[in-house]
């Protein structure tokens, strides 16, 4: 009911919007009476009931002063109260029941005060004791207050009744046969009574539709201050492109969930969802389709995520946060999976990515609770934060679960990603060589390229270190080209070995135009593709995708060749050998490594080197550090070793200039 009132009352503003604090209601005073009517009428309805409900007993009680001054016609007005009294309550109580309208009510009540007046009214005027009853005629001015001023009856409704007790009154006083003086007096005191009480019941009237009309200003008032801070509220928490819950928003959240898990133990997970690459994204399609890929893969993001009655809110320029009960690592993981293919799905063109990847893609951190001693929110968003790091540098579109035992990154990748940007103009970048021993001749038939990276106070950093960095950052697509073309110009032009075999990356090989820029290289070094091999490491979590098969078959045709690097140490190299195919295989060093000293693991090296060797694939064994260890590898009849014994990793002015297939004489260059 109050809703329906609010809603019409708004029809009433005046034409321009009024601001807090200027309300006006404006409107025709009919519809405004309209409004009025409805608002009250509950009220009203229970003010009819009550008010005659006290009325009639009072009424009835009036029998009293019958039996005092006009008892010889009592008999007839006592019984004519009770059947009026009882009768206006069985209707007004019907009414009632019936939910009428208040109107409806304050009209049984005029007519019952009516009727009241006239039943008793005419049965007194047959009474023989006239002089009682010249003074108890006055009585009568009672039934007119009533209407007046007892009911609250609308004034219309007042008036008619108060007039027609007057008129009734009137036309009794014909009956009377009293001196003029007294009809007179009496006259002027019934019309008296007559226009004051209907004066003031009019005057009440006004009041109440006045005091009605201030409360609903002041309620509208209020109403909107509210509505006002609602929608402030609203906007705070808001991200203004997406719509989502903003960083606000999402910090309130993860409390809320923190202070769940804290009390009552109930788990959750976080998931940080970073679009890749995006600056590129950005920098080459604009802000505005920047944006317009945001909203999307926003969308995209809570469809998946809002089914499963997760939050989802914008936690940076392009970072999402989803914040979930969940109380399993695996589950976590799941979504986060089924996150990244979602967004990647949306088929969003990204034709700068630098790893050639044509599409926009996510990359997603996942953590859950866990049971820690002292752990506090923010390590918990850390967590999410290095998983979502370790997605990066995992090569991008996929996800990644915190794992507690890996060591943090922190600060010092930082660093070294900054360095990596300079590393080339500021000579910190370096290429060393490791020979390799074709056995069969006994010569150095080739050199590995090993990248080293000098930090800005002269130590160097561990390629184990820089290596995923540059590869998380993109920076090794540059670092890449630069060392296929001095490792060319080092050895190859001047002729210093036969072969150099280098490390590239898979985020290389996803590099559009990879093998274009290879072939440029080749052709600017004078240098034949024979002459290079590529080294790529089993242990590299990398699909085998068509973009990358594509970039290998073009670089293959160039001459270059492919070596299988750390053969055993992933899952893949099965698969992986099934699917390209290498020309040479490089055992992981740590079988060999196991092999001295355990027959057992004697015989693994040499059945693995028997399965490789099955499927047509030349064998080189990595780490040969001593004669035994030489010995042994050359009986298992491989085709080359590689390892301290033949030579350690040098810079290449340490390597004597000789012709190719120098033989043992470059062997030994530490
Ligand atoms: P990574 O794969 O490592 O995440 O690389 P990235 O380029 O996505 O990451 P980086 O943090 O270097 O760049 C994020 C970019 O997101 C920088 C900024 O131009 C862009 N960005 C942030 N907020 C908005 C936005 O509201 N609209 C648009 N169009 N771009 C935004
Ligand atoms: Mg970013
Ligand atoms: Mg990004």
């Amino acid at each position: 009911m109050k809703s329906r009132v609010m809603m019409s009352m708004r029809r009433f503003w005046g034409e321009s919007d009024p601001g807090v604090g200027n309300v006006r209601l404006a409107g025709r005073p009919v519809e405004l009476r309209a409004l009025y009517n409805d608002y009250s009428n509950e009220a009203r309805r229970v003010l009819a009931r009550s008010g005659l409900w006290l009325a009639v007993p009072v009424y009835v009680l009036f029998l009293i002063t019958d039996l005092i001054f006009i008892p010889d016609v009592s008999h007839v007005t006592i019984p004519a109260r009770f059947l009026i009294g009882g009768f206006s309550l069985v209707i007004l109580e019907f009414q009632f029941l019936r939910q009428r309208r208040a109107g409806e009510l304050e009209a049984t009540c005029a007519a019952a005060v009516v009727l009241g007046y006239v039943v008793w009214l005419v049965p007194a005027l047959q009474t023989a004791n006239a002089e009682a009853f010249s003074y108890y005629a006055a009585f009568g001015a009672i039934f007119m207050m009533g209407v007046n001023l007892f009911f609250s009856l609308e004034f219309g409704l007042a008036l008619a009744s108060s007039g027609l007790i007057f008129a009734t009154f009137l036309l009794s006083l014909t009956e009377f046969h009293y001196s003029s003086a007294y009809c007179l007096a009496f006259a002027t005191f019934y019309l008296c009574c007559f226009v004051f009480t209907s004066y003031v019941n009019w005057k009440l009237n006004t009041e109440r539709f006045n005091v009605f009309l201030n409360a609903r200003e002041a309620e509208l008032q209020q109403r909107q201050a509210t509505e006002r801070g609602e929608a402030l509220l609203r906007l705070s928490i808001t991200d203004s492109l997406t719509g989502m819950e903003n960083r606000r928003a999402a910090d309130i959240r993860l409390k809320q969930f923190w202070e769940r898990w804290r009390q009552d133990g109930v788990a959750f997970a976080i998931l940080l969802v970073d679009v890749d690459f995006f600056k590129k994204y950005n920098d080459y399609y604009g802000h505005q389709e920047g944006d317009y890929c945001l909203v999307t893969v926003a969308n995209a993001l809570s469809d998946i995520v809002t089914p499963l009655g997760a939050s989802v809110g914008r936690y940076g320029g392009e970072e999402f946060i989803v914040i979930l009960d969940l109380d399993r690592g695996e589950d976590a993981l799941a979504l986060a999976d089924a996150i990244c293919q979602g967004i990647e799905a949306l088929d969003i063109v990204h034709a700068q990515r630098l790893d050639g990847f044509g599409h926009v893609t996510v990359s997603v951190g996942a953590t859950i609770t866990r049971d820690v001693v002292g752990t506090k929110l923010e390590n918990v968003i850390n967590e999410a934060d290095r998983a979502l790091y370790s997605a990066k540098a995992s090569g991008r579109n996929c996800a990644r679960i915190f794992d507690p035992n890996e060591l943090p990154g922190g600060d010092a990748s930082e660093n070294i990603a900054a360095i990596l940007k300079i590393a080339i103009q500021q000579n910190l970048v370096s290429l060393v060589y490791q020979p390799i021993q074709y056995l069969e001749t006994g010569e150095i038939g080739a050199y590995e390229a090993l990248m080293r990276l000098q930090l800005l106070d002269g130590s160097n950093s561990s390629p184990a270190v820089f290596i995923p960095i540059a590869e998380r950052t993109g920076a090794i697509i540059e670092l890449g080209y630069w060392a296929i073309r001095r490792a060319c110009r080092d050895l190859l032009t001047r002729d210093i070995v036969e072969t150099v075999s280098i490390n590239v990356s898979p985020i290389q090989l996803r590099a559009p135009g990879f093998a274009a820029q290879v072939a440029a290289i080749l052709a600017e070094t004078g240098v034949s593709g024979h002459r290079v091999a590529f080294e790529i490491t089993e242990g590299v979590d990398m699909e085998i995708r068509p973009d990358v098969l594509g970039s290998i078959q073009d670089l293959k045709r160039l001459g270059i060749k492919f070596w299988l690097d750390d053969f055993g140490t992933g899952f893949a190299g099965l698969s992986w050998l099934r699917l390209m195919e290498f020309e040479t295989v490089k055992i992981d060093k740590s079988f060999l490594h196991d092999a001295t000293g355990s027959d057992g693991a004697k015989i693994l090296l040499e059945d693995i080197i028997g399965l490789v060797r099955n499927r047509g694939h030349r064998i080189l064994v990595e780490g040969v550090e001593n004669e035994e260890q030489f010995d042994l590898v050359k009986s298992f009849g491989i085709d080359a070793v590689q390892g301290y014994y033949i030579g350690r990793p040098a810079p290449p002015l340490k390597h004597p200039i000789a012709v190719r297939h120098a033989g043992r004489r470059l062997q030994a260059s530490a």
